[in-house]
């Protein structure tokens, strides 16, 4: 997916803005990229961060770097930010989200003139620079953001560089979140994130959540709104259940309380459906399990326990080699098992969400091989069936490789899913969505399996329902 962040202060930016984009490291894990504004150019660095950590691969560009604005990003594709020369001056620009009619949008741009995009090295035109392209057809930058904005099928969030500040502009739907903060004092000003957990630590103050579509302008001395916030918004609830860092606020909402909620929910559901368990623990699948866990094990008063243990020392977020039979066993070897938790105990799992399955499968197998008497799985999340066609998640599966699509497919026999079967599988308590669950259950080699509802999921969330991106889930935009 990526993560962006921008300040304009009334000091030297860099240190703040090296900090803050590293702070959204848990959203990529292929390019990060900075660029600092003199007042006269850009000082940029973009690097490869697939094998080693943000931070180092730019703490030597920092003393390179000086002055008062600067944009950073994490980018799971385009290589950023990108700069450019238009009639409006020299504009930097960061973009998070997806476009799903590149295509459509260069050709038109191509046939009005944009004589040439540079291809980047997979072959494909860099997102970043067909939104700057966009956005300089028009003769201001708010009205060129507008205009991209009518164009993109998909959904973009950016920060721009120009007119001797940031423009922050949130995705038409907003589907990713975006706020404004502000340090005070005589080197203060303000600063824009995509988690606002990335400058708390820095001493920035939340003083601005931007609504769908919403365009800000910051300087170091103001921030206003230059487009207005829509009301229709579709906020990506995958962020608050898995990809979204604890300690960030979407909404109002705080991650790590929601997730306790959520958990609390699933815990509720069981109690009322009579699929209630006698367990010894309750225990997350470390890491994005775990708060969901705590809900449940708050919840039901069963005890919570970490019979596995992540060993995060040596093995960053973002070493995820392509094949995914190594990435399996650094899955497991990532994880250490506690005996005396697990030998002879009936054990709880609380899991975000299940993808592929296999990972989930091979942790299951661990564990009954180190003695478990019973696993039991709870999954904080309904069925995954559709993939995301908004933001670019770099999931391990694609949509027909997923796990309750591939049990669709074993149940009904055949080559190709019927698309028309899927909602029927995707609604919460129908027979085929109990076939589903069953089968998937005895495939991950749990005594028993059970997923949140929807419902239960959105409830848990608490903004209103209409508000949250559902698509993952049951196909609906
Ligand atoms: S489809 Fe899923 S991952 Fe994509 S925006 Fe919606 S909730 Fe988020």
């Amino acid at each position: 997916m990526g993560g962006i962040f921008g300040l304009c202060l009334h000091d030297e930016c860099a240190t703040d803005l090296f900090f803050g984009t590293d702070y959204h490291s848990h959203l990529g894990t292929r390019r990060g990229g900075m660029a600092v504004f003199d007042g006269k150019h850009y000082n940029r660095a973009i690097h490869n961060i697939e094998n080693s950590p943000f931070r180092t691969k730019f703490e030597d560009d920092l003393s390179e770097m000086h002055g008062f604005i600067g944009i950073g990003c994490i980018s799971d594709s385009n290589p950023q930010p990108v700069i450019i020369d238009s009639k409006m001056g020299v504009l930097a620009a960061v973009t998070v989200g997806r476009i799903n009619n590149k295509q459509d949008i260069v050709r038109h741009l191509m046939s009005d003139g944009n004589s040439y995009f540079t291809e980047m090295s997979g072959g494909g035109i860099n997102d970043t620079e067909l939104v700057a392209a966009l956005i300089s057809r028009k003769d201001n930058v708010p009205d060129g953001i507008r205009y991209a904005q009518s164009q993109i099928d998909g959904s973009m969030t950016m920060l721009i560089s120009a007119d001797g500040g940031i423009y922050a502009a949130r995705d038409r739907l907003g589907r990713t979140p975006l706020s404004i903060a502000k340090k005070d004092g005589e080197k203060g000003g303000y600063c824009v994130s995509l988690e606002s957990s990335a400058y708390i630590n820095l001493g920035y103050k939340t003083c601005h959540t931007l609504g769908p579509g919403e365009v800000v302008f910051l300087t170091p001395d103001k921030m206003e709104t230059v487009v207005a916030p829509s009301k229709e918004m579709r906020m990506c609830t995958f962020l608050f259940f898995f990809y979204g860092f604890p300690t960030s606020d979407y909404e109002g909402v705080n991650v790590e309380e929601m997730r306790y909620r959520c958990g609390k929910s699933m815990a509720a559901e069981d109690k009322q459906a009579g699929s209630a368990v006698e367990v010894d623990f309750v225990a997350g699948i470390p890491d994005s399990g775990t708060p969901h866990a705590i809900g449940y094990a708050n919840e039901s008063k069963i005890p919570f326990a970490r019979p596995l243990v992540k060993y995060t020392p040596t093995w960053p977020r973002s070493f995820m080699p392509r094949d995914q039979s190594v990435r399996n066993l650094i899955a497991r070897m990532k994880l250490i098992p506690v005996d005396s938790l697990i030998h002879n105990k009936r054990l709880l799992l609380v899991d975000d969400s299940i993808v592929r399955g296999t990972q989930l499968r091979g942790i299951m197998d661990e564990l009954l091989s180190y003695g478990a008497k019973e696993l039991h799985g709870r999954v904080a999340c309904p069925p995954i069936l559709y993939d995301c066609k908004y933001l670019n998640f770099t999931r391990t599966a694609r949509e027909n490789e997923t796990i309750s699509r591939q049990t669709i497919l074993d149940l009904e026999g055949g080559s190709q899913i019927n698309e028309n079967h899927v909602c029927q599988y995707a609604q919460f308590g129908t027979k085929q969505y109990r076939n589903m669950v069953e089968l998937i259950r005895k495939k991950l080699n749990l005594s028993t399996l059970e997923y949140h509802s929807l419902d239960g999921m959105l409830d848990s969330v608490g903004i209103e329902k209409c508000k949250l991106c559902t698509y993952c889930w049951n196909g609906k935009e």
